[in-house]
């Protein structure tokens, strides 16, 4: 499943890989994977 995501080393909007769905401190949910293009860890917040 490809989801997008905005990458803090490319700077833009790029695929996540190897998604996994985790709960953060705060109780919220996001995504966490790594981009396709530089394989940068990075995460999404899912909405509320
Ligand atoms: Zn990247």
């Amino acid at each position: 499943m490809a989801e997008v995501a905005y990458c803090m080393k490319c700077k833009k909007k790029t695929d996540m890989k190897e998604t996994q769905e985790v709960t953060m401190k705060n109780g919220r949910k996001a995504l966490k994977g790594k981009c396709t293009v530089c394989g940068t860890g990075m995460y999404k917040i899912l909405g509320k």
